[in-house]
């Protein structure tokens, strides 16, 4: 299908999917201005971790197509892969066309080989008012007790499969829990914040947001989900941006459950011109990722990580291969739907930038 050159813009590891994003960036026609926004803590070699933001064509475009990588650290490698394979394709965009890639958007979570950020964070869920009253935690907690318990056995049916929809919602009680959205804005958020407010999507004709996460649903599909509540502008937005492939959690449509906090709700504020999906590969079982989560969750727990010990490898390297298969079976579905995906966007935003 795909040569290996193509194939070959894959990394699970931060380090090398940082290099061949930068790499991509520096020999690209198209990409204008990149920020190298410096992570305040380092990575496991003591290395210094960044999330970096180009913008290929020109940043005053009335249409913007943002696509983010990263948010949940350890899922870097597949929305890399895909950032950097656009990259390398375009030499050139459509007109009033600017596309803005966030990569690495939770780096030490990616350097680490873990979903959540330094602090514990599951960015994903973070997206709430902090200033108002939190959603209530006590029977997500209730059930992680639960599940952390019977983690071996864990076989995710039935009544298991309804308590691990519910604790996906996210919890704001037990920082050393899983799904935690955080007692305040993470750092990921800020870095968003600050990008909406150079962004100005009020100034905008439009703006399509694809954040690109694994872990979820049949292997390789690329799930495109919508979070925009039914009826409103950004839910009819998707559907005729792409079609019937479009899932909604507040339909029951989706392999994902309605959630709290989620960096979809922040750009959902911006405006009725703002379109957000995420587009969720899926990879293995929900049993098998919550083995390895659980895996992860415990050494993070253990207290400060020895990256010499091979136990730590071990479940380092088993967050890697569930969340970004190193699998050319895999590889190829997501750079294909990847594609696919982008293009369809892009085209949407020409289609509405002639006025038809
Ligand atoms: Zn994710």
């Amino acid at each position: 299908m795909y040569a290996d050159a193509v194939l070959s813009v894959f990394s699970q590891r931060y380090a090398g999917a940082r290099d061949k994003f930068i790499s991509a960036v520096e020999t690209s026609s198209i990409v204008e201005r990149v920020n190298n926004i410096i992570h305040p803590v380092r990575g496991p070699k003591n290395e210094r971790l960044f999330c970096d933001i180009a913008w290929a064509g020109s940043p005053k475009a009335k249409n913007i197509l943002v696509l983010v990588s990263g948010v949940h650290g350890v899922e870097g490698g597949v929305g890399s892969a895909i950032q950097s394979d656009f990259v390398g394709r375009h030499r050139r965009l459509p007109a009033d066309v600017c596309v803005v890639m966030v990569h690495a958007l939770n780096p030490w979570g990616f350097a680490c080989a873990s979903r959540n950020d330094h602090e514990g964070i599951d960015i994903n869920r973070n997206f709430v008012d902090f200033n108002a009253k939190l959603p209530d935690s006590a029977d997500v907690i209730a059930i992680w007790e639960k599940l952390s318990k019977q983690k071996d056995a864990v076989d995710l049916v039935g009544e298991q499969r309804e308590q691990f929809d519910k604790l996906s919602q996210g919890q704001y009680s037990k920082a050393d829990a899983l799904y935690f959205g955080g007692e305040k804005a993470s750092w990921s958020r800020q870095t968003i914040e600050e990008l909406v407010a150079q962004l100005k999507p009020e100034k905008r004709d439009n703006v399509i947001v694809i954040d690109i996460h694994s872990g979820l649903g049949p292997y390789g599909y690329g799930e495109l989900i919508c979070d925009h509540p039914p009826e409103t502008a950004g839910q009819k937005k998707a559907r005729e941006l792409f079609g019937p492939t479009v899932t909604e959690p507040a339909l029951g449509t989706s392999t994902s459950g309605v959630k709290y906090g989620l960096h979809d709700y922040f750009w959902h504020q911006q405006g009725d011109n703002v379109c957000f999906l995420t587009l969720e590969f899926g990879t293995f079982s929900n049993q098998q990722m919550l083995k390895v989560l659980f895996a992860d969750q415990q050494l993070q727990q253990s207290g400060k990580i020895d990256w010499s010990d091979q136990k730590t490898l071990d479940i380092k390297h088993a967050m890697q291969d569930f969340f970004c298969p190193d699998e050319t079976q895999w590889q190829e579905l997501v750079l294909f739907r990847g594609r696919q995906v982008i293009e369809m966007a892009l085209e949407g935003l020409t289609t509405n930038a002639n006025g038809s």
